[in-house]
């Protein structure tokens, strides 16, 4: 028998989208539930490394850069051409600042600034050299109390030694920990710190990037007095006079139908482990996705069957990432986005044909669509001895870590010239060779005549500024040489529900269904398709959770 239960706000999903409209609603003073299919909170955001791309944030002027609406407008039109949406870009660019300065006045949620991480395409009309993007602040996760064993842990992958290592100043110590008495003493501390935490919490407390967002929305909702349900799927729309009214939702064995006085917020994290969807809209059959398995399209689907209009019209449907994949001690595979290595002295991307392709340090999504132009959908990051042990290499770490347990699980190639590491890889030998020539000929120098690695401000961040004069530039040259393959995977999907600048779900007419809204990769992603810079999903994500959260509680934006 189905049980009846009633509030203000349902919403579907515990990720950045979920969360930002559950706390925003119930500190407006509605009563809110937050229904999450999986058995933690948190979503791929706990996963992420929890950057908000937010143009004209409030903590720009405390790091020295000068940003305007005007330029952030240039910029996205620039990058989104003809997909460029002005109401929902305008609602985003408006009211992202606003949303910032609300959380971190009325919730636990902190940021840090960066004035350094650069736009993706610094370069274009608009763009910035850093200072767009806030990072979710280090949390310590005793602070959820007993809630910390319900936050999604973050990819084992993107751990060392199971610790999650900030971005700036603590991966610089952990880059540097070799060289550096001081690096050596913060990463000691960590470790200590880190066992600790596992002795006495079963896991590391101290959150870093997106697991630091995902606990710290959570903390905020649990203050706001959000009611969170755990392995609590919804499983459908309740519509009546053409509006959304509630949904019937599965909570432990039992079905409930949830009516809501406001509305039900759609934030489900879109589609990337929907494999149905996926082979109609990915260009390319094998897909390797690191998102949370039950992110399988239910929003999309939820708001479809409601008679919500879906857009699957832009040019990628999801935001790329190279991704390897690990084999891991019982026997599964994990997969580590490749977010860094790329820009190092000393790497290059080939595939089979032993050609570069790309400039190696651009962003993932670019190095993707790259690669999917050659028609290709494997590629390998290819280096030598001495960057190896400088940098690591995807999974690898840097000296002293040992080579051997990659090299023996096979994740890492190793060929004592690089002929012998193209027969290994599979890749065309002669092909590598004359690559290889080219470009160590130009590395010489610094220079990339062929693709022009290390030439913009973004392909210099993640470069190694020791090297001289291009950061991203080195010969490869000392053996032995190594491969490792990377793959196509994702980050999120942007192809979605159309919505509008109050977040509200349009039906085939583009008229708001009433009650019914969308935040997070549900909604269509207003970025066009393509990637302008670090935080561009989870800045909307908040973004228009926020505008949600407001705009059920009667307050307009
Ligand atoms: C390694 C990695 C790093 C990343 N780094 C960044 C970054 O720094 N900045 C950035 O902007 N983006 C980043 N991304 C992308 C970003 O994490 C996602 O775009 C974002 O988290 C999506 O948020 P969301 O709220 O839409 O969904 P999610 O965070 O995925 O949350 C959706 C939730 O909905 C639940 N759900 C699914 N179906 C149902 C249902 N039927 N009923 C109830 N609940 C349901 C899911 O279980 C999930 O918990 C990264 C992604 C990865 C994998």
């Amino acid at each position: 028998m189905e049980r009846r239960i009633e509030c203000d706000v349902l919403v579907a999903g515990s990720g950045a989208g979920g969360l930002a409209a559950a706390v925003t609603a119930r500190k407006h003073g509605l009563e809110v539930i937050v229904a999450e299919k999986a058995p933690q909170f948190g979503g791929t955001t706990a996963l992420s490394g929890g950057w908000l791309w937010i143009p004209n944030h409030p903590m720009q002027r405390q790091i020295g850069i000068r940003d305007s609406l005007e330029e952030a407008a240039t910029y996205l039109l620039h990058e989104t051409g003809e997909k460029f949406d002005p109401e929902r870009i305008n609602a985003f660019l408006a009211n992202g600042p606003r949303m910032v300065e609300w959380f971190v006045r009325e919730s636990a949620v902190r940021f840090d600034p960066s004035a350094l991480f650069p736009d993706y395409h610094p370069d274009a009309p608009g763009g910035k050299a850093g200072g767009r993007s806030i990072v979710a602040s280090a949390f310590d996760g005793r602070e959820l109390g007993p809630m910390l064993a319900k936050l999604r842990p973050p990819l084992a992958e993107l751990t060392v030694f199971g610790i999650m290592i900030g971005s700036g100043a603590e991966l610089v110590h952990f880059m540097r920990w070799s060289k550096s008495v001081a690096s050596a003493a913060f990463v000691a501390r960590r470790l200590i710190g880190h066992g600790c935490a596992r002795l006495f919490y079963g896991r590391g407390v101290r959150l870093t990037n997106g697991n630091a967002l995902a606990g710290r929305l959570l903390r905020s909702a649990l203050d706001a007095g959000v009611q969170l349900w755990d392995s609590a799927p919804v499983r459908e729309l309740l519509k009546k006079n053409g509006a959304v009214r509630g949904a019937v939702v599965e909570r432990n064995g039992a079905v409930l139908q949830v009516s809501v006085r406001k509305g039900v917020v759609l934030a489900c994290g879109g589609f990337p482990q929907d494999r149905e969807r996926r082979a109609r809209l990915f260009p390319h059959p094998e897909h390797h996705s690191p998102a949370p398995a039950g992110n399988t399209g239910d929003g999309l689907r939820l708001a479809q069957a409601a008679g919500a209009k879906l857009d699957e019209s832009l040019p990628n449907a999801a935001a790329w990432v190279p991704v390897s994949r690990v084999p891991r001690e019982d026997g599964t595979i994990g997969l580590f986005p490749h977010f860094i290595d790329r820009a190092k002295p000393g790497v290059i991307a080939v595939t089979r044909n032993g050609k570069r392709f790309v400039n190696e340090g651009n962003s993932y999504h670019d190095f993707v669509q790259a690669l999917l132009g050659q028609g290709e959908t494997t590629a390998w990051l290819v280096t030598d001895h001495r960057a190896i042990r400088a940098y690591g290499l995807g999974f690898v770490k840097p000296r002293p870590l040992p080579l051997a347990p990659h090299i023996e699980s096979g994740y890492l190639l190793r060929g004592a010239t690089p002929a012998d590491l193209a027969a290994r890889a599979g890749i065309d030998a002669a092909g590598l060779a004359a690559t290889l020539a080219t470009y160590n000929r130009d590395a010489e120098s610094g220079t990339d005549p062929d693709f022009g690695k290390g030439g913009t401000a973004y392909n210099r961040f993640y470069g190694d500024p020791d090297i001289k004069p291009n950061p991203c530039v080195a010969p490869i040259e000392q053996a032995p040489f190594y491969a490792v393959q990377v793959v196509i995977g994702d980050l999120g999907t942007y192809a979605g529900i159309v919505t509008n600048g109050d977040s509200q779900v349009l039906d085939e007419n583009r008229r708001p269904i009433p009650g019914l809204y969308a935040a997070g990769n549900d909604a269509l992603s207003i970025m066009g398709g393509n990637y302008p810079g670090p935080g561009i999903t989870l800045g909307p994500a908040m973004t228009f959770g926020w505008v949600a959260g407001r705009h059920l509680a009667g307050v307009t934006t």
